[in-house]
């Protein structure tokens, strides 16, 4: 399997003088799609049927690349390259397939089970599902893919239509873990008995233990962690043998009960303050002698057709290995000694579709940004002024406050904490006192307009990798626009750092001064608080950024949240929060509680 990854290589052809069948193989574990036609023709000449083609050196291939994936000696980059193959091979035959069924009224199926898979209402992002649904093909599954912001009554009505085996289910953001308690729900309302797949990157073995399996009783609700499990578990489901099928049921319940279990005894056993206590032990910042810098502009700035060769710097490369479940720091994982020459491989390909992207201007990349006068009132809000000297509230933003006991010295975080309060020292008079309003701002940036005709063109080709990449760059991209646009607001915009410098790792490990906090994740993880940011920056006509039902962003490429330039103000994770905050914050939002409580409901520590 090993080859160098680095030189040159000169085309080894030697495999082209071996036998039909050991020449297929070998385009398949090394994804060679080259000679795929030309092979596929010649074993079409050689046996009975098309389909004893795809079931006998076909799937022969395709389960050497099962195996040394299964057993860590081949990667996702490469399945991903084998599974082109084999999808090209199939394209090729499937006319004659069809010939011969029409032929012959045969239309068995050789797949080892029909699964439907669809990223849920709500949500748009896809990667992660992609590719699972590209391992499980190219093992012989037969899948049936609904795309992005599925509801549960297309799916269902499809999974009955088709009589599907499995339903799997994928999202990213934490507004989709309910969407999938729903589609659980509905599937024991409809009497389904099939089992459902859970995957994504917010989804967890305790969240589908604990949320999602208790709704479903009458099948299965299991989690699945990455594409590398997802063939063991659909096989083990779908087993011919009964026992099997029954054993692998009844362990995973066992586990999840006892998942259960373990989380009730551990919440129990937690400490939480009243939020009011939380409040008065808030971080303590030292406001009489901070004077808020005033940005060079107020209200929105936008901007079309950055330029990607300048963005492409500003690249952080680790979670792009880890989209392709290499795992490992960037650059060190280039040398790694178990995924080094694949991530190599997979980085030289990066950047030449880079190259070509760049050149060809696959994707636009526009943005927007702001500043706002403000202050914090009543502790966790803050509120953003049509001007400094004047008082009129022109939006509210609405923070959650940490409740958990902490160690003696350490505060209770709230984002709040990190912009000067309203009316304290140096307030009072806004007409004569220039420095008693502080300023936030915010901003959306996107790198994925035009992304899907050349996503569209890959998958017309069959080749899931190619699009899988794409995707993935434009992802990259578009953290790394936020991240120049950040680099740009503290010395330029903003400009409360003018003489900053820092190199990209130090970019990177964000030791710059200030944060850029997104709504969903840990320090604000209500979604709700980007329809504020939507009303101030407008981005779907400002960026040509749009946000579902669910507050996913469209195009998927895409990053947006608040700026806070306090040297203090730092990323932390809210944790858990208790009732009467979330009545507090229900009532400040001019929210019913049921809905304030589907929204946080991650964070809750208690149970609806
Ligand atoms: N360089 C990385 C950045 C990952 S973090 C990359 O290219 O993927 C991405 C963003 O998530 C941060 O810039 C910030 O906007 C947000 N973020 C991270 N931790 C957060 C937290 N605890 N609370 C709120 N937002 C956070």
């Amino acid at each position: 399997m090993k080859d160098d990854g680095g030189k040159a290589v000169t085309k080894d052809l030697a495999w082209r003088e071996l036998t039909l069948e050991q020449r297929m193989s070998h385009a398949l574990v090394r994804g060679i799609d080259e000679f795929v036609d030309a092979d596929t023709e010649e074993a079409r000449q050689k046996y009975p049927t098309p389909l004893s083609i795809i079931e006998g050196p076909l799937m022969d291939g395709m389960n050497v690349v099962g195996d040394l994936f299964g057993s860590g000696k081949m990667f996702l980059p490469q399945v991903v390259k084998s599974a082109r193959v084999m999808k090209k091979a199939v394209a090729y035959l499937t006319p004659f397939i069809e010939a011969e069924k029409l032929r012959t009224g045969n239309t068995t199926s050789s797949s080892k089970g029909k699964i439907l898979m669809a990223t849920v209402k709500g949500d748009v992002h896809d990667i992660g599902k992609n590719i699972v649904g590209v391992v499980l093909g190219c093992n012989n599954f037969y899948i049936i893919d609904l795309g992005v912001m599925v509801s549960a009554d297309k799916i269902l009505k499809v999974a009955r239509e088709e009589n599907v085996d499995i339903i799997g289910l994928s999202g990213l953001i934490t507004p989709s873990l309910d969407e999938m308690v729903h589609v659980a729900k509905e599937m024991e309302r409809q009497n389904f008995n099939i089992p459902l797949l859970i995957g994504g990157a917010t989804t967890s073995k305790t969240h589908t233990a604990v949320k999602v399996e208790p709704h479903y009783t009458k099948g299965l609700a299991h989690h699945v962690l990455d594409a590398s499990r997802a063939v063991a578990v659909a096989s083990s489901l779908l087993s011919a043998d009964k026992q099997v099928k029954a054993d692998y049921i009844q362990s995973i319940r066992t586990d999840y009960e006892q998942v259960r279990v373990l989380r009730g005894n551990r919440k129990s056993s937690k400490k939480y303050l009243t939020v009011n206590q939380a409040r008065k032990n808030k971080t303590k910042v030292d406001w009489t002698n901070f004077t808020p810098t005033k940005p060079t502009f107020l209200g929105i700035k936008t901007f079309e057709n950055y330029d990607l060769a300048e963005l492409r710097r500003y690249i952080d490369w680790t979670p792009f290995f880890q989209s392709w479940d290499l795992h490992g720091k960037y650059p060190a994982i280039l040398t790694d000694e178990i995924v080094g020459i694949e991530a190599t491989k997979l980085l030289k390909d990066a950047n030449k579709m880079l190259d070509t992207l760049i050149a060809e201007k696959w994707l636009e990349a526009r943005a927007v940004i702001g500043f706002f006068p403000a202050n914090t009132v009543n502790d966790d809000d803050i509120e953003l002024y049509m001007d400094e000297k004047d008082d009129e509230v022109i939006a509210v933003l609405h923070h959650l406050r940490q409740q958990n006991q902490k160690a003696p010295g350490q505060a209770n975080y709230c984002l709040s904490d990190f912009v000067k309060p309203k009316n304290t020292e140096g307030g009072g008079n806004l007409a004569t006192n220039s420095t008693a309003r502080d300023y936030v701002g915010g901003f959306a940036v996107t790198t994925g307009i035009g992304i899907e005709e050349h996503v569209a063109r890959f998958e017309r080709d069959h080749d899931d990798y190619n699009a899988i990449l794409l995707k993935a760059l434009a992802d990259r991209f578009a953290e790394a626009f936020a991240e120049r646009m950040h680099e740009r607001v503290r010395t330029e915009f903003w400009g409360y750092a003018k003489s900053e410098n820092l190199s990209s790792d130090q970019l990177n490990d964000e030791e710059y001064s200030g944060i850029r906090p997104a709504p969903g994740y840990p320090a604000c993880p209500d979604h709700t608080e980007k329809a504020t940011l939507w009303q101030l920056l407008n981005p779907d006509e400002n960026a040509g950024i749009s946000i579902t039902e669910s507050y996913a962003m469209y195009p998927t490429a895409a990053v947006s949240g608040w700026y806070f330039a306090h040297p203090d103000a730092k990323y932390f994770g809210l944790g858990q929060i208790s009732k009467d905050q979330v009545e507090d914050y229900a009532e400040r939002k001019g929210m019913g509680l049921e809905e304030a409580e589907r929204w946080l409901a991650p964070v809750l520590n208690y149970d609806v």
